[in-house]
């Protein structure tokens, strides 16, 4: 159950952090891929909006230049650029603040993807 859940909001996530329509770096508009800025282990910003970036195939992992997984700092430092240090050290506060989702708290975060 939880397990099923959990992949529904992942694809909710995903498509919901694509709907940008563009890559926040570089302003391709395909293939778009949803990064998550802290990794898909953190599970208290898994599927938090603020931790997702839109990216092309190219930014999200496979340019030797610039790609959030090849070249992870550069990478870090770009986004604290974008969104400033207040984004970052509130999401990493978050990240860093273990949290238990209830069945009723699943819900709650599957609406909120699609409130915004
Ligand atoms: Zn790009």
């Amino acid at each position: 159950m939880k397990r099923a859940l959990s992949k529904k909001l992942d694809t909710a996530w995903s498509k919901r952090i694509r709907q940008y329509g563009q890559c926040e770096a570089c302003n391709k508009t395909k293939p778009l891929h949803a990064h998550h800025f802290h990794g898909r282990r953190c599970f208290s910003v898994r599927w938090d909006l603020n931790n997702g970036f839109c990216l092309c195939a190219g930014c999200h992992v496979y340019s030797n230049k610039f790609s959030a997984h090849i070249t992870p700092s550069e990478f870090t430092f770009w986004a604290i650029e974008q969104r400033g240090q207040e984004w970052y050290d509130d999401l990493t506060l978050k990240k860093n603040t273990p949290q238990k989702f209830t069945d009723a708290d699943y819900d709650l975060i599957y609406a909120s993807i699609w409130e915004v």
